[in-house]
């Protein structure tokens, strides 16, 4: 990798501010003074900056227990952001893995590895996201049946050209459903349930994959295994 890359992904500094510090004599390659930015490092380089060791932290994969009123932006708005919940170096760099509204509580996944993140949320890789629902209106009978058929074949939302993709509906209690979704259009679950005359009064998602929060406490995060990782 270039010198100059190397101190981006290592450090705060944008490539012209790297490139500055390089032209002050700040950055050392195993001990020798470089200015070139173009000059090429490895893993096995002793890279300085003003003297202090830099090293590649890899691609960071976390799980979030997003509690109610944090949003999943980038952006700041009038809400705390999800990434603003945990505690690492480089949070800018971090992403959501899809979105959850910001009255949807559960799993989220951040991650700086954008590939990573598209097989997650590719719906070609039939990755299923598991949602409680809490439903205004209990679900039952015929109207179950109905909705089970029509959340199998799929249901046209509004605003939308394609139906939404095959789902699985399961009742859990008359008005608490489980369902899994295979996509992650806007607003999917709280659209599919108004599309079948109910409304969503909670929603809060459980997993994605083969990934649960467990026994993961409201607001808080850990970093996921190797072994996690690998699973996509
Ligand atoms: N579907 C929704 O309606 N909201 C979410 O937060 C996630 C899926």
């Amino acid at each position: 990798m270039r010198l100059d890359r190397f101190l981006c992904e290592t450090t705060e500094l944008t490539r012209s501010l790297a490139k500055k510090a390089m032209h002050r004599g700040e950055v050392s390659v195993d001990g020798e003074v470089i200015k070139n930015p173009a000059t090429q490092v490895g893993e096995t380089s002793r890279v300085t900056w003003n003297g202090e060791p830099l090293a590649l932290v890899g691609h960071r994969y976390v799980m979030l227990h997003k509690p109610e009123g944090v949003e999943c932006t980038a952006r700041r708005t009038l809400y705390p952001r999800a990434i603003d919940l945990l505690d690492l170096p480089h949070l800018e760099r971090l992403q959501t893995v899809g979105r959850l509204d910001v009255d949807t509580t559960g799993l989220v996944l951040l991650t700086d590895d954008g590939q990573w993140s598209h097989r997650v949320t590719s719906p070609k890789r039939r990755c299923g996201k598991v949602y409680r629902v809490t439903l205004a209106e209990p679900l039952e009978g015929e109207a179950l049946s109905r909705a089970i058929d029509a959340f199998a074949e799929g249901v046209l939302l509004d605003g939308e050209e394609k139906p939404t993709r095959p789902a699985e509906l399961v009742m859990r209690e008359p008005d608490v459903a489980e369902l899994t979704l295979f996509e992650g259009k806007y607003h999917q679950v709280k659209r599919m349930f108004a599309a079948i005359g109910n409304h969503v009064t909670a929603l809060h998602r459980e997993s994605i994959g083969p990934l649960a929060l467990g026994d993961l406490p409201e607001g808080a995060w850990r970093e996921l295994t190797e072994e996690e990782i690998a699973a996509f």
